[in-house]
């Protein structure tokens, strides 16, 4: 039988939520030493700890079917691959920073500048898009201290918070594009490796869907259900059940993570009492 082999980073920020992801999705990965490979022990998938630069071209190449890594490496490495799905997690800013005390007007201020990087090919296509021309200095890591030590007046980054560049006396002053992580997979998966991908990717899809989503129950007075309903669209719509109290009907149904405090307010402005909020485990459409 076939078994879908799936590259997630060994170890650095999108190992555990990688892992997490799996394990939500109810795979279970039996290896404590997480040492290159690992088997699960109830869906036919194989697990290959692995650097996440590396991913790309091993996907392309077929040693891995699928991975799981960020957008930024992908674009980067730009390899044939098939871009799945993004999966909500690892969400990171690709930036341009300059020392803090620089005049910062708008992109010109990069004309012929030096710019130190990890990213040079998402960086190039970026300026010549911009039809502005910059001298890009490679490097593979510390990118922050590039404008300290004199290598570069300039740097373009992962940004997430803000508090590196701050401490390494830089300021953002342009995002070029936002990234996170998403699911990427070999081109030419045979018939039964894709099958076991799609069985993956429905239960991501429900896993994602539950968290995004919450359940909702209300008592409201009949002569408010029509209003309600119309706040509360539910997947289908809301399911309505009589109470024993004369005049008054118990409403179930879903609501977007997000939207719920104001569907909240809302539901109160019709009369509803006794709303309960339910986080979902599983929401299969
Ligand atoms: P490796 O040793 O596997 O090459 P790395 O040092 O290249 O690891 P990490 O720093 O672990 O990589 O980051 C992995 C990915 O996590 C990045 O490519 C990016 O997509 C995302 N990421 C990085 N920094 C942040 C951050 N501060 N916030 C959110 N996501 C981030
Ligand atoms: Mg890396």
């Amino acid at each position: 039988m076939s078994t879908l082999k799936i590259a997630i980073q060994k170890s650095g920020r999108l190992s555990e939520k990688s892992l997490q992801l799996l394990e939500s999705c109810g795979i279970k990965i039996s290896n404590g030493d997480r040492k290159l490979k690992a088997i699960a022990s109830n869906f036919p998938v194989e697990i290959l700890y692995l650097r996440d630069d590396d991913i790309p071209q091993y996907v392309e190449q077929g040693v891995a079917d699928i991975g799981i890594l960020g957008e930024n490496e992908v674009w980067e490495k730009d390899k044939n691959v098939a871009n799945i799905t993004q999966l909500g997690f690892a969400s990171c800013k690709l930036s341009l920073a300059v020392p803090k005390d620089e005049i910062y007007t708008d992109l010109t201020f990069f004309q012929n500048k030096r710019i130190a990087t990890s990213y040079p090919k998402i960086l190039t296509q970026f300026f010549v898009s911009k039809n502005i021309n910059v001298i890009i200095e490679e490097i593979s890591g510390s990118v922050e201290i590039a404008t300290g030590i004199g290598l570069a007046d300039a740097i373009f980054d992962i940004v997430s918070t803000g508090s590196t560049l701050l401490m390494n006396g830089l300021k953002e002053v342009e995002i070029v594009t936002n990234s996170q992580a998403v699911l990427i997979a070999n081109q030419n998966l045979t018939i039964e490796k894709q099958e076991i991908l799609n069985k993956l990717l429905f239960r991501i899809d429900s896993y994602r869907n539950a968290k995004e989503n919450k359940y909702i129950l209300l008592n409201a007075p009949n002569e408010s259900i029509t209003e309600i309903c119309k706040v509360l669209p539910g997947i289908k719509s809301p399911t309505i059940l009589p109470l024993v109290e004369q005049g008054w009907s118990s409403l179930h149904s879903v609501v977007k993570e997000d939207d719920y405090w104001d569907v909240v307010d809302q539901l109160k402005m019709l009369g509803a009492e006794g709303i309960l909020i339910i986080p979902i485990e599983k929401m299969i459409k």
